[in-house]
């Protein structure tokens, strides 16, 4: 039985159903549960939403949050979108094939160790980009903001009309994808007639979270959202920027309700190295994940959410009746450029390397 009924909950006075939206997603996506993964951690009891399974490229996150602002791109007759991100961006690949479903350019800003490195082989993301037919711009993090702003300019001059994306469309119209997802969690814990007690994810923009803590507070479902950090930043840092969006939010979304920023819950002992940095206990997440329940999670956002996951459930953090969602956010075409780290580890030899030849911090 659900605790907690949605009542005259502030979500009725969104915008949410008026913002322009692209159907890209398959949703709802399901949520499963994780037994044999509950029995090898000796409880609580874990359940998986199915985030990878949005079927736009191979899934993940970001097709939720590209349903609005590609919505917003498309009714501002745009046609051509520029954005960027790291070189094995999942970000980059669900950009692209939503911009090719919708018959749209698309040019993709990449961090790279080098202006135009190459990488030996195409694998992973960065395959699926070329596939696509991305036009693709590989420069040092310091010329990120300059390279996006030259390419929209470029375009504009071209006499095209570009419409500009920040890294993981973690803006209000990006969050809007997760305040529905947790509208459409809500609706499916009442099918289940379970109550979420901890929802778990890996958090990087921060436009996820944002979406999350909004919708669980103003459906006030209780649940309590962490976000494990994936990039080397401290909790306030990580936690200002959720806050910004949320705050940024306010107008676009039109949610009428106050989050206070203890709702903003964010560990940072799982990042490893640093962003895209493999470690023992990421690697080991995808190992126990693959090994009880045969979901593979990617070594960059979801291991590390899964660590936490781990860890927290070792440390006796949750009780053995709460009922924990693990968000799977999609990713795990990034295993293949991890396989020599994750075959060292299989075969109990040490890593042949941590820090990825495609990072920035690789030199
Ligand atoms: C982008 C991404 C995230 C993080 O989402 P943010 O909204 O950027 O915080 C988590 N998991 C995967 C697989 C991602 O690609």
């Amino acid at each position: 039985m659900l605790k907690r009924p949605v009542g005259d909950s502030p979500m009725i006075g969104m915008k949410l159903g008026s913002l322009p939206r692209a159907r890209l997603a398959c949703l709802p996506t399901p949520i499963q549960e994780l037994p044999n993964l509950s029995k090898k951690l000796g409880g609580p009891r874990i359940w998986v939403k199915r985030d990878d399974l949005t079927g736009l490229a191979f899934g993940g996150n970001k097709a939720r949050k590209l349903e609005y602002l590609m919505g917003d791109a498309v009714a501002k007759k745009a046609d051509v979108i520029v954005t960027g991100a790291g070189f094995h961006s999942n970000w980059c690949t669900q950009t692209a094939a939503a911009a090719k479903k919708l018959g749209l350019d698309i040019v993709l800003v990449k961090n790279g160790p080098k202006d135009g490195w190459e990488p030996a082989e195409w694998d992973g993301n960065h395959l699926l980009h070329e596939l696509m037919g991305a036009e693709i711009k590989v420069v040092r993090p310091e010329k990120f903001k300059d390279a996006l702003d030259a390419e929209m300019e470029a375009q504009r001059k071209a006499g095209r009309t570009p419409y500009f994306i920040p890294v993981g469309g973690s803006v209000p119209l990006g969050a809007a994808g997760y305040v529905n997802a947790m509208l459409e969690t809500f609706n499916q814990s009442s099918d289940l007639g379970v109550d979420f007690d901890y929802l778990v994810h890996g958090t990087g923009s921060g436009g996820t979270q944002a979406g999350l803590v909004m919708g669980a507070r103003a459906l006030n479902t209780g649940t309590k959202v962490i976000g494990a950090a994936v990039g080397w930043t401290s909790k306030e840092e990580q936690q200002a920027g959720v806050n910004k969006i949320i705050k940024d939010s306010h107008d676009v979304l039109g949610l009428d309700v106050e989050i206070p920023l203890s709702d903003i819950v964010v560990y940072n002992e799982y990042v490893g190295g640093g962003y895209g940095f493999i470690s023992e206990e990421k690697v080991e997440a995808v190992k126990l994940l693959a090994e009880t329940e045969g979901i593979f999670i990617d070594p960059v956002y979801t291991a590390t959410a899964m660590a936490c996951l781990i860890d927290l459930c070792r440390k006796r953090k949750f009780k053995k009746r709460d009922n924990v969602l693990f968000l799977h956010t999609g990713g795990a075409v990034a295993l293949f450029p991890y396989r020599a780290p994750l075959r060292a580890y299989s075969e109990g030899k040490p890593f042949p390397w941590t820090v990825p030849d495609w990072s920035p911090q690789s030199t």
